[in-house]
């Protein structure tokens, strides 16, 4: 089968999209679960290996689909365990993805898009540009990938790698309900995570549709002016219609939002900046990670704060029992930490 087209793959489909199709080709609907079995909990992704499939609904099978993986160019292991996977994809647009080994569970850092529109100042994929959305079996292709490397199941996925998710809404939120299927992967769905910069109008739509991932804000300033120096997408919404749409989404999810902070000197760091955060944040439930930035080499315009300095920021949400955690720094030594993907093939590339 032609590997360029995106309604070919069988990783494409949902499992009730499956059972159609299947059925579509003269099988039954316990073959689509039998290939659900082999392509999801066994590993299995040539047609022809799915011995308990008859041989007629194979061939036709194989006449009408595929199952295209993203080829591994290359992998890089952290000291402290972490692994990124450098993919390539069937048009020769690379990603990246990262896997992160922690005690009690296996982190899947996803892409959804190959570059990223949105231009922040502070992150290496907006400097790539954008190239294109990746399909929802190049997202569920990244999980089968890396846990045939990791030679593990993956237990979490969160969607903080190249690309912006709400930029790319239905093939991500296709991919998660793949992803999160109990017949298959089975990712819990709290254990899911989509995280966007601030994109109001997918916001409201995840609202809507009453979608149960969990959902993340990289926030990075709380003032409007400010955040829209290094957010330029930020001028678009502003901070007050992107927290009109968070409240609404907590009040009919019962959920909790994530905010995600990376720690700029000089940008953001300032007791203003805290006192400001806890205003914000205090109006609908959340919660509040404070990152670590990642140097982007010698050019790079920002840097980080001083392990004291970022304590003391920590401690200002502490003292007030506002929840806050302080996220350890995974894979910094391969760029594969937040804000340092760019899927390079060399160095220097
Ligand atoms: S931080 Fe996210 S939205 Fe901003 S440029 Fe990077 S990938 Fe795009």
């Amino acid at each position: 089968m032609d590997q360029s087209r995106d309604d070919n793959s069988l990783t494409e489909l949902r499992s009730g999209d499956l059972e159609k199709a299947v059925c579509g080709l003269g099988g039954k609907k316990y073959n689509a679960g039998q290939i659900w079995s082999w392509l999801y909990k066994k590993s299995v992704f040539d047609i022809d290996k799915m011995t308990d499939i008859p041989s007629v609904l194979r061939t036709s099978l194989k006449q009408n689909f595929s199952v295209p993986l993203p080829e591994i160019e290359r992998s890089e292991k952290s000291a402290d365990g972490t692994v990124k996977l450098l993919l390539k994809l069937y048009d020769s647009n690379y990603i990246e993805c990262v896997i992160i080994p922690e005690k009690d569970r296996m982190t899947l850092c996803v892409s959804s898009q190959a570059g990223c529109r949105f231009k922040c100042s502070f992150c290496s994929t907006g400097k790539l540009g954008f190239k294109r959305n990746l399909y929802a079996h190049e997202i569920v292709g990244q999980v089968l990938t890396a846990s045939v490397f990791a030679g593990t199941r993956i237990t979490n996925v969160v969607y903080m790698g190249m690309g912006e998710p709400f930029d790319n809404y239905d093939e991500v939120i296709k991919s998660a309900d793949i992803i999160s299927d109990d017949s298959g992967l089975a990712v819990g769905k709290r254990k899911i995570t989509i995280s966007t910069f601030g994109h109001v109008d997918s916001i409201i739509r995840f609202t809507n549709e009453d979608i149960r991932y969990k959902l993340a804000v990289s926030l990075h300033n709380p003032f409007d002016d400010e955040r829209n120096l290094i957010m330029p997408a930020n001028r678009k919404y502003g901070l007050k219609k992107l927290f009109d749409a968070l409240t609404a989404y907590t009040k009919k999810s019962n959920r909790k939002v994530v905010f995600e902070y990376v720690l700029l000197k000089n940008v953001n760091d300032t007791e203003r900046h805290a006192k400001e955060l806890i205003r914000l944040l205090s109006a609908l439930p959340s919660k509040l990670n404070l990152i670590k930035y990642h140097s982007q080499g010698a050019a790079d315009e920002f840097g980080p704060l001083k392990d004291e300095f970022a304590l003391k920021f920590y401690n200002f949400f502490r003292n007030q029992n506002f929840p806050v955690v302080f996220r350890s720094s995974r894979g910094e030594d391969i760029s594969a930490a937040c804000g340092q993907l760019t899927a390079k093939r060399k160095a220097g590339e």
